[in-house]
């Protein structure tokens, strides 16, 4: 099975800045048996671009699941190690597809990042909270998604986080940088500005 993989924005985001970036997806939202795979997930779940397209192919979907039933394993943290030796990433976005689920799930994340110092990972999150009692590790980033129930908690004076705008124009008045078109724009590494803006499609 495929543990990284590349959407689309993924590869062009590769190629434009020359790296190697990854993604990992688990099932948006819920799984096929049920399991809420975004806990803290709002309003994003009526736009969720991870509920259709390509992400919903039939040919594409079960391995979501499939990634998903083993991150609740305890082979999750060796499995990716591999998948990280084998692919040799410089990036990884985790989740182009769901969220940290739950506090025992994040930490075999912080695990992954802590076996692998070199490469640096990120993800936009809803869970604002779970994310707020870790310590991250330096290769780890995390943009605060503006669209779940936890919005209140992000201190858009100094946390790391988005907002969706209509237009560029409206994006760039408003102070934020736009991410839209290169996903590690949205990353410490990149974009010393917090503000992350996304325009809405
Ligand atoms: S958190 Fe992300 S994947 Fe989950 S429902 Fe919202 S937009 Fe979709």
């Amino acid at each position: 099975m495929n543990l990284l993989t590349q959407n689309s924005k993924i590869k062009k985001t590769s190629k434009k800045f020359g790296v190697r970036l990854f993604n990992f997806g688990i099932p948006a939202y819920k799984s096929v048996s049920g399991k809420i795979t975004c806990p803290f997930a709002g309003d994003c779940v009526k736009f969720c671009y991870a509920q259709k397209g390509a992400y919903i192919w039939s040919n594409v979907k079960p391995a979501f699941e499939k990634r998903y039933e083993l991150t609740k394993t305890d082979d999750f943290v060796n499995k990716m190690n591999e998948e990280i030796a084998k692919k040799k990433p410089d990036y990884v976005r985790v989740h182009d597809s769901g969220d940290y689920y739950s506090p025992a799930y994040l930490q075999k994340w912080l695990a992954v990042a802590i076996h692998n110092p070199r490469v640096r990972f990120y993800s936009y999150t809803n869970s604002v909270e779970m994310l707020k009692n870790v310590t991250l590790p330096a290769n780890y980033d995390i943009i605060f998604s503006d669209s779940g129930k936890q919005k209140h908690l992000i201190d858009e004076k100094k946390d790391r986080h988005t907002r969706i705008f209509h237009n560029h124009s409206e994006l760039i008045s408003a102070g934020y940088v736009d991410s839209s078109e290169y996903d590690l724009m949205a990353t410490k590494w990149f974009n010393k500005n917090h503000k992350i803006g996304l325009i809405f499609h």
